[in-house]
């Protein structure tokens, strides 16, 4: 695979490049070729005059292209408007074919139906290279769509978009067909000497405070934790509703977790109603955290996982970057990201306004990344020089300072991860008595009256029951053997509690104050909860404690009707009385 880079800065520098590769392909075994034009240009005069040209002078060769946000010629941000790259494939066993379709949300799925018809009928596909028109579009119907392609073919690619972030006009275009606004073109690629590996960079990290998308509809997304979206901006990172909210929270998109895959997503804009308008479709009930960019931290990312692509040996790397990356580092430094791949092989591409790569047959779409592209003809070389990424920066990069942002993110975490365990012990201990370690007062409670809610909501006849116990002659043990052995035999109780119910189906235990107890039985009817109480009653009397000796335990025992709690307690508290009036350690069950 050869490739030529020409930047288009006039007619007579393009056609004196064309005669350099037809002389190319005279004198070597030239097959297949490809011109791709990117352009920043949205005159559409200028693209079709090369085109024209094209046509004119290579009627064999394929073309396509699309309007971009700017061009990646070189490894680097390209000066020129027009970029073309022209690949020549030198073995006859490649293959490529171009389909065009008009592309809106309501045909996608019948062009991706044409597609995989082209694939089934053509086992040599093996890579489909996709440029498309996706300005205000949900994606989520065309990916999925997408995820049913023969499970083989690598899917990437990048939308076509405008120099002006802000203007939706954008065109896909290619040989033999219109120039669409509303298009998509696929360049299938493929054969027996065809080798590619796709991949993705973010470097952006997620920090590790999580919120709930609790309302979202499609690239709206409304609201976090039940709360406006634009919320956590203000709150954790002081970002507000003013001119500079995109460039603001740049820095710090949303992260999803799709799988073990991460996907940015990239708060655009803010509605009156504090909800924002993301860069691509958000789904309810997904998990987000707040991630940052650290360019320290891209580029250390970008040196681990560039590693693979020098490693696959290619011939041509192919990149599609998101326009937000570009925002991020400004024009000087965006070309940081990309240099490194150009010691690998040619690298070219272009900014978009979003990314596709396909994982694991999952077609996805991105923002914020960085998706890279190596192909290649015929095996790895034996003995070929292969580029060491990350140890030729690390040469470079005698600075071994850690930058202050990472120490403060690490103290961000850090004192996250202390307040998380801090409000999670806090959860436990505000719903637990502490001397038994079983549900206080207030929360068993609150479990019955959440049981009976729901049982009379949905009508059903409730299976619920309720137990009753209170230590027989309890006061005697605090005045004989004082308040500590008193406390041991409450102790004990709960122990007993424990045991009897471990395998007892949707069964709480609360201590109700002093040494009674409730046990709310959300699944067994008064019969189960009899034989439960009668083990009970036997396990607790045959223990003998040092000091106080044996005790006992007279046990309530009700189930529910169509009732309200307090009616309950009544009954279960009467069944109790009536257990301790017929002289205590016994069980009555009252219905
Ligand atoms: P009955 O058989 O009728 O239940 O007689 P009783 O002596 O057990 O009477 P009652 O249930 O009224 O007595 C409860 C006693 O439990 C009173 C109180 O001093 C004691 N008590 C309450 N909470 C605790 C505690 O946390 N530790 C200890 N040691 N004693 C407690
Ligand atoms: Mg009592
Ligand atoms: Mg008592």
């Amino acid at each position: 695979m050869k490739q030529f880079q020409i930047p288009y800065k006039n007619d007579e520098g393009f056609l004196e490049k064309l005669k350099e590769i037809k002389q190319w392909r005279t004198s070597h075994s030239g097959y297949v070729t490809i011109f791709r034009i990117y352009s920043e240009d949205m005159e559409l005069e200028h693209i079709r005059h090369i085109c024209a040209c094209l046509d004119d002078e290579m009627p064999d060769a394929l073309y396509l292209g699309c309007t971009t946000n700017a061009n990646i010629m070189d490894g680097e941000l390209s000066d020129t408007k027009i970029i073309i790259t022209c690949t020549i494939f030198e073995y006859e066993t490649t293959q490529a074919k171009i389909l065009q379709f008009p592309f809106m949300e309501e045909n996608a799925a019948e062009d991706v139906a044409l597609l995989k018809k082209y694939c089934d009928e053509n086992p040599w596909v093996q890579a489909v290279e996709m440029h498309a028109t996706i300005m205000d579009m949900s994606m989520m119907e065309f990916c999925s769509e997408m995820s049913g392609l023969r499970e083989d073919i690598q899917v990437f690619g990048g939308g076509a978009f405008n120099p002006d972030m802000d203007d939706e006009t954008a065109f896909v275009f290619s040989k033999g067909n219109d120039f669409l606004e509303h298009g998509i073109i696929f360049l299938l690629l493929g054969g027996e000497d065809f080798h590619t590996y796709s991949t993705l960079i973010s470097g952006w990290k997620p920090l590790k405070r999580k919120f709930r998308v609790t309302k979202a509809d499609r690239q709206i997304l409304y609201e976090l934790d039940g709360k406006p979206a634009l919320d956590v901006y203000r709150r954790f990172l002081n970002i507000n509703k003013n001119d500079r909210f995109f460039s603001n929270t740049l820095e710090f998109p949303l992260f999803l977790e799709h799988g073990d895959i991460d996907i940015l997503r990239c708060p655009l804009a803010v509605n009156n109603d504090d909800s924002l308008v993301m860069s691509s479709d958000v789904q309810e009930d997904a998990v987000v955290r707040l991630a940052y960019g650290d360019p320290e931290t891209i580029l250390a990312s970008i040196r681990e996982d560039g590693q693979n692509i020098a490693d696959f040996c290619p011939e041509v790397i192919q990149t599609f970057s998101c326009a937000a990356r570009k925002a991020f580092w400004g024009d000087e430094n965006i070309s940081d990201e990309t240099i490194l791949f150009n010691s690998v092989a040619p690298t070219t591409g272009f900014y978009t306004h979003g990314e596709f790569l396909r994982i694991k047959g999952d077609m996805l779409n991105f923002n914020v990344t960085l998706v890279i592209v190596a192909m290649r003809e015929g095996d790895m070389p034996k003995t070929g020089s292969k580029v060491n990424i990350a140890k030729a920066q690390i040469d470079n990069d005698n600075n071994e300072k850690i930058p202050i942002i990472r120490r403060f993110v690490s103290f961000i975490e850090a004192s996250t991860a202390e307040l998380e365990e801090m409000n999670m012990k806090l959860a436990i201990s505000s719903v637990t008595d502490g001397l038994t370690r079983l549900y206080n007062r207030a929360e068993i409670e609150r479990k019955i009256r959440s049981v009976l809610d729901n049982s009379n909501k949905q009508g059903i006849c409730s299976n619920i029951s309720l137990i009753m116990l209170d230590i027989d002659n309890f006061k005697k043990v605090n005045d004989v053997y004082g308040h500590k052995e008193g406390d041991h035999v409450i102790q004990a109780l709960a122990d007993v509690l424990r045991n009897t119910t471990s395998g007892v189906r949707s069964c709480s235990l609360g201590r109700w104050g002093g040494e009674e107890f409730m046990i709310l039985l959300s699944d067994s009817n008064a019969d189960d909860a009899v034989v439960l109480a009668e083990k009970i009653r036997l396990a607790f009397s045959s223990i003998s404690y040092e000091i106080a000796g044996c005790q006992t335990v007279s046990i309530g025992v009700t189930q529910a009707k169509d009732e309200n709690a307090d009616v309950l307690y009544s009954r279960v508290d009467k069944a109790l009385y009536t257990a301790k009036a017929a002289g205590k350690n016994q069980v009555v069950r009252l219905d």
